[in-house]
């Protein structure tokens, strides 16, 4: 799908991090698999996608944890802030994707589909009126969010 790109701001809680980029800030999502769950300590990982290429660190630049085979998560090192997930391989860039609540204007974000929706808690409810994919739909859930870039 189409999706304009729009410049934003954020960072982490101390300011150790400060990033801008270009996010498609009505294409967001919320991941309930379990590793986002352990990553943020939350029930969902709430985020949105990039446009390739556009990330770029203001001051320091993010500690990494590789969770899978496919990207790494992004951290303050002094504060611990999750700030954002990208793919180990450069073909997946369009993947990149910032942790909603780094971004300076948050409430702009919209989130558009939730994923891994077998492991979400009974007792989170939110915009359940979106579409919901769960493990197996793997390539339909990545077809869904795939931005033209
Ligand atoms: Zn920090
Ligand atoms: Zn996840």
């Amino acid at each position: 799908m189409k999706a304009k790109a729009t410049p934003v701001s954020g960072g982490c809680l101390c300011g150790r991090i400060r990033y801008e980029a270009e996010a498609f800030l009505d294409r967001g999502y919320a991941c309930h698999c379990s590793i986002c769950q352990k990553s943020t300590g939350q029930p969902a990982e709430i985020t949105v996608l990039i446009k390739a290429g556009t990330l770029r660190y203001l001051n320091d630049v993010p500690k990494y944890y590789v969770s899978s085979s496919v990207g790494k998560r992004g951290f303050c090192s002094e504060c611990g802030s999750r700030i954002v997930w990208q793919a180990s391989d450069p073909r997946d860039d369009w993947m990149t994707n910032l942790c909603v609540g780094s971004l300076d204007r948050p409430s702009e974000a919209k989130i558009a589909c939730h994923m891994y929706a077998d492991t979400q808690l009974p007792w989170y409810k939110l915009c359940e009126d979106l579409p919901k994919f769960c493990e197996q739909d793997f390539d339909a859930m990545m077809e869904f969010i795939r931005v033209d870039q």
